[in-house]
């Protein structure tokens, strides 16, 4: 393999990236000057000595270079409701509820979503975290199940309602789900705030 190749396949493994596209990515890169790659392996190199899993909630968060808090923002922000927990697949759900501001209260991000017939779910979905997440935050009253409306996200709502019910009944929160507004196929990732302000108000 050639380094054009090398390269083509690394981008491959990007989210929603095919062939085609990660060829384009390097031939795009081939004409940007020393500089503009410089920055751009810097900035590559650096993304994960600057940034943390927050031990709360599983996002990923960027360190503030003079301290080294544990938590991210949102956990630490007293001024947010304790009494939601609203889970989501990745990252980049939370970002988009965050902007749509539809949202005061706290968040757990499972890593991913839970492929129909997959046979050994911990390793898609951080779902014994989420049972000490839950357990060791007596505030929660309710737990929003907030997943893509695809297959695979039907199936990892199923499979956290079904680790989360015996928690529930004993525990004292209850277990809702995002409502009306959002259509079939639909990632967090893209519905507008109003759409999502809907979809939270309609919850079940
Ligand atoms: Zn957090």
């Amino acid at each position: 393999m050639n380094i054009i190749e090398k390269l083509t396949e690394y981008f491959t493994h990007f989210p929603g990236i095919g062939p085609r596209q990660a060829r384009r990515f390097v031939y795009f890169l081939l004409t940007r000057n020393k500089e503009y790659l410089n920055n751009l392996s810097r900035l590559i190199e650096e993304l994960k000595s600057e940034s943390s899993v927050c031990n709360t909630c599983h996002r990923f968060f960027v360190q503030n270079s003079n301290t080294s808090a544990k938590s991210c923002g949102i956990c630490n922000d007293a001024s947010r409701n304790t009494s939601t927990c609203m889970v989501v697949e990745r990252d980049a759900d939370l970002e988009n509820i965050e902007r749509s501001g539809t949202y005061d209260g706290r968040y757990f991000v499972l890593g991913g979503r839970l492929p129909v017939l997959e046979k050994n779910p911990e390793r898609f979905v951080k779902s014994r975290e989420l049972i000490k997440h839950i357990k060791k935050n007596s505030d929660i009253k309710e737990v929003i199940l907030a997943f893509s409306l695809n297959p695979d996200g039907e199936h990892t709502h199923e499979y956290i309602h079904e680790i989360l019910r015996p928690l529930s009944e004993s525990g004292g929160f209850s277990i809702t789900s995002l409502g009306r507004g959002l259509s079939t196929g639909t990632e967090l990732e893209y519905p507008d705030g109003e759409t999502l302000k809907n979809a939270l108000q309609n919850r079940h």
